[in-house]
This record gives structure tokens, sequence and C-alpha cells, in this order.
């Protein structure tokens, strides 16, 4: 059954995200730039903190895991053994009459049939609502023809599956009318660029479409150095880059974007299916530890047919976004493919050499892979409420405090006391050595909470005439807006373990 969506709206979001500086158009000032964004000041803080999350938990708190930063572009050889030259595209349409270009995949139609007569073709772009709209395009096109009778149902299937006669048939999703769409082909999604001086085939290669191929490059450069025995290991998080032919979605779909991944490297014989699903399960936890609400997340295994030829299985963690269920973590079992491209092409050998059994092997894989940004979306959308408390609507985002940007706000109670703003000024000193907090003297106290809440920020403290008394300070909690009074360490220690 599918469920209701029960988040916030993608208007709502946006408007947060440009009222608070968070996520920005990439050259805004130039009108933009499709598909890339720039995050601001607390932007930049909420992606660090998933980074160092996501770090602490699969590489720190895990003893057989370790990290890996490679360059962003890497030998041109690397992505013709990956498959990525010849394999990596999306099916690309284009309207001859408007320029626009849509992936074929997620462009659908539908035949418009009255009474057993075909009287045309609607077409629509994938969405939440694609089906009704393409219902109401059915209905507006037998108006339009004067036809009698009752429209048959309206089955949307992608533009990839319609045959070549109908292509000239099916309607631009641009103009409304038949004749300008082009057969699908194949466009790669990789970035060029040319290393060097000289600009000629010879010197082009690409910027990473993911992070995955320099695990798989450096393998023996960290079976050679350090002393890992299998199942082990390697994760990095870095920038990947994807021409999208349609980024959308705000950041979902973006060119520019940050992944997290690890390979996790089993034995050749191992029980593969144990480990992807230990990997499904650990990964599905840790994106509800820090703060996805359970009832958004899902899963789609892929079925056999749609997985790549070497994979084993994949299973996607899925998300329901304000636009529509979508993927955000996909955990792979690919076997032994990507050691082997590379060990051909390279002519080096990549196996690894098991001591217990004593003989040499390319270990198989699993890859669980999440975007930065997508996860960032989705986090927006789980903490972001809106309540009424005293009769006043308070936005609120009830972010776990590891991803709060700012984690406590040192509020004196009034500004015009001086003892008061002292007390506050040197505690906001020494709080901050510790973790990220912020200072804030103006206007009404119920406002700065206020202004705290809607960026997420989990504690409020605040100096009032008895601090000066007796050293103890209030202490709000975001979420219930209770208030309890603690001293300087018994807060700073709290706060702390918060953050963990
Ligand atoms: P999709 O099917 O949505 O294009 P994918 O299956 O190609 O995604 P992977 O190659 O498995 O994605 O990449 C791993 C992760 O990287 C994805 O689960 C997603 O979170 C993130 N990712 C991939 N492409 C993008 C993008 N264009 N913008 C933002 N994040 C992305």
């Amino acid at each position: 059954m599918k469920m209701a969506y029960r988040g916030p709206t993608m208007d709502q979001i946006l408007s947060l995200c440009k009222r608070r500086g968070i996520i920005f158009q990439s050259s805004e000032i130039y009108n933009g730039i499709a598909g890339c964004f720039d995050y601001g000041p607390l932007g930049a803080e909420i992606k660090k903190n998933i980074k160092n999350a996501w770090w602490q938990d699969m590489v720190h708190r895990r003893e057989n895991v370790v990290g890996l930063d490679c360059s962003v572009i890497m030998h041109p050889n690397v992505w013709k053994a990956s498959g990525h030259v010849d394999g990596f595209s999306d099916p690309l349409v284009d309207c001859k009459v408007s320029k626009m270009r849509y992936r074929a995949d997620q462009l659908y139609f539908a035949k418009v049939v009255v009474e057993g007569e075909l009287i045309g073709y609607v077409s629509v772009l994938e969405g939440e609502q694609m089906q009704s709209i393409a219902e109401n395009q059915a209905e507006d096109l037998k108006r339009k023809l004067s036809k009698r009778g009752a429209l048959e149902d309206v089955i949307l299937r992608p533009y990839t599956e319609a045959s070549v006669e109908e292509y000239a048939q099916i309607p631009s999703p641009a103009t409304g009318k038949p004749g300008s769409l082009t057969a699908p082909r194949a466009f790669n999604l990789m970035f060029h660029t040319h290393v060097g001086a000289i600009v000629d085939d010879s010197s082009l290669t690409y910027l990473r479409p993911e992070t995955a191929q320099g695990m798989f490059v450096n393998f023996k450069n960290i079976l050679n150095t350090y002393r890992l025995k299998l199942p082990f290991g390697i994760a990095q998080m870095g920038r990947s880059f994807r021409n999208e032919i349609t980024p959308r979605n705000f950041t979902f779909r973006s060119r520019e974007f940050e992944q997290m991944e690890m390979e996790f490297f089993i034995q050749d014989d191992a029980d593969w299916k144990t480990w992807h699903r230990y990997w499904v399960d650990a990964r599905f936890e840790w994106l509800k530890n820090i703060g996805l609400k359970e009832d958004l997340l899902g899963y789609d295994v892929h079925r056999p047919e749609k997985l790549a030829h070497y994979s084993r299985a994949c299973t996607d963690i899925t998300f329901h976004y304000p636009f529509g269920v979508q993927e955000l973590e996909g955990i792979a079992a690919r076997g032994n493919f990507d050691l082997k491209q590379h060990q051909n092409a390279s002519g080096k050998n990549l196996e690894y050499f098991d001591e217990q059994r004593s003989r040499s092997y390319l270990p198989h894989v699993i890859e669980p892979a999440i975007g930065v940004d997508r996860l960032f979306l989705a986090l927006l959308c789980s903490a972001y409420y809106e309540e009424i408390v005293d009769g006043e609507t308070r936005s609120v985002l009830k972010f776990h405090p590891r991803i709060a940007p700012i984690k406590a706000a040192v509020l004196p109670l009034v500004k015009n006391r001086p003892e008061l703003v002292e007390l506050a000024r040197s505690l906001h000193k020494k709080l901050s050595q510790k973790f990220y907090t912020q200072y804030d003297e103006s206007g009404a106290i119920g406002r700065r909470y206020r202004r705290m809440d809607e960026i997420g920020t989990p504690y409020c403290i605040t100096i009032d005439f008895r601090s000066l008394e007796d050293g103890t300070f209030t202490l709000r909690n975001r979420d219930s807006m209770e208030q309890k009074r603690f001293t300087e360490s018994e807060i700073s220690v709290f706060i702390e373990g918060c953050c963990e």
C-alpha cells in the first residue's frame, strides 16, 4: 500500500534555505548555472557535520575500515577499464523545435484510445502526478478532436519503449505538438577535460563520475602498506561530477555533488549474500540514527533484469522526498568485476594473498554508496516542522545534535546590563573551544529562541540575573522547549555528550 507523504513541501524547504542562506544557486548573480549549488554558512556546517558523522561511524569506529582521499582527475584508462567510457550514459532525446533535452527514461508517453480507435498520443515528464496529468491531457485531446465515446485506460510507458513509428507521433513536452522528438541516443555523462598544454585526443581525460574507482586502483597500494586481512573496507568521500541531462529537484540531481562510498572487500568464496544483508541493515540503521524519519525511508531491491551484468545484487535505500520516492543510497554486490578489469587493463597483479588458505585471489566487494547532497536534503525534510505555539507558528528543524550546524546559542537575557553581557560572552568563549556556539543578544529572548529553532540549534543557554548570583544558567531544549538550570561544566559535558 502506498503511504501518504507526511513531510514538508518543496516550497517550504526552498523558502527556508533561501531565508536562512543555507543553500544558494551557484553563480546566482549571473542567473545561475543548472545543476550546481553553493552551501552558505549554515549549509557548509551541516554538510561538514554529515561527512564527519559518516567518517566517524564508517572509518574511526570500525576496526577493519581505512580511509582514502584520491584525486578527482585520474588516468583516462581508469575510466576505460571501469566501463564508464563505453557505458556510463543515459538515453537522451532532443526536441528539435524547442531545443530542450530530456532523459528518455524520464519521459513517458501513452496512446489515447477512444472505443478502440487510436486518436493520438500524450506525453509527460516523470513525477508523482504524471498519471493524472496524462489522463487530463487525453481528455483534452478527445474534446479537441470532438470524439464521442469512452476513453480507454491511459497506460504510461517510458519513451525508451516507443517504436520508431511512434517517435513522430508523440508530442514534445515543450511544445505539446508531435513531430519534433528524436530517437533516444546514448549520452555519456562524464565531463571531459584536458590535462596539460596541448588540447587534443591524447590529453583527454575526465572529471570522476564516482569516487569508487579510486579505491580499486589503490587496492594494492593499501594492501602493501597496511596490515589488513579480509574482510576489510576502504572508504572515501569527495566530489563527483556527472553531466546530468536534466538536473532537477533542487540538489537531488546535481551535476557537481559529493559522495561517501565504501568498498568492503570479502573472500572470493565468502557468503556475499550475508555481507550484503549486513550492509543494507547497517546503513539503514545509521540513516535512522542520524535523524531520517523511518516512515519516509524504504527499500528498492533491484530485479535481476535491472542489474548491470557484473552485479550480483543491488538494494537501494529510498527516501520519500516531497517530489516522490527516490534512491538515497545504493548497496551493491559487485563480485570482483572492478579489480579484474583494472588487473587486466593495467597488467598489474591485484590479487590478495590469503595466508590462512595459502592462495591468491581477487576479493569480491560490497559497496554502500550515498550522496552527501541527497542525504542533506533528506535530513532537512525529516527535521522540518511547523508547530503552533502560543498562537504563533514556530518553524523548527529538529536535527540530531550531531547534524545541527550550531550546537548551542548563548543568550544574555537583556543586552543593557553589562554584567550579564560580560558573563555571557565569557561563557560563549569557553564553550566555543569545544563545539560551535553562537552568541546572540539582539531582540526579545522569545524571538532569539525562534531564530535558533528555525536553524535547528538544539540548545539555548540563557544568562539571567540568578546566573550572576549562583553561576547557573538555563538550558532550553529546542524540541520540548523545557528549561532547566545547570552549572557551566554540567552544560558543557551534557552538550558534548549529545553531539557524539
Ligand atoms: P540515480 O539512479 O539516481 O542517477 P545512481 O544509481 O546513478 O543514481 P550511484 O552511481 O549508485 O547513483 O551513486 C551513488 C550515490 O550517489 C547515489 O545513491 C546518490 O545518493 C548519489 N548521486 C548519484 N548521482 C547524483 C547526482 N546527480 N546528484 C546528487 N547525488 C547523486
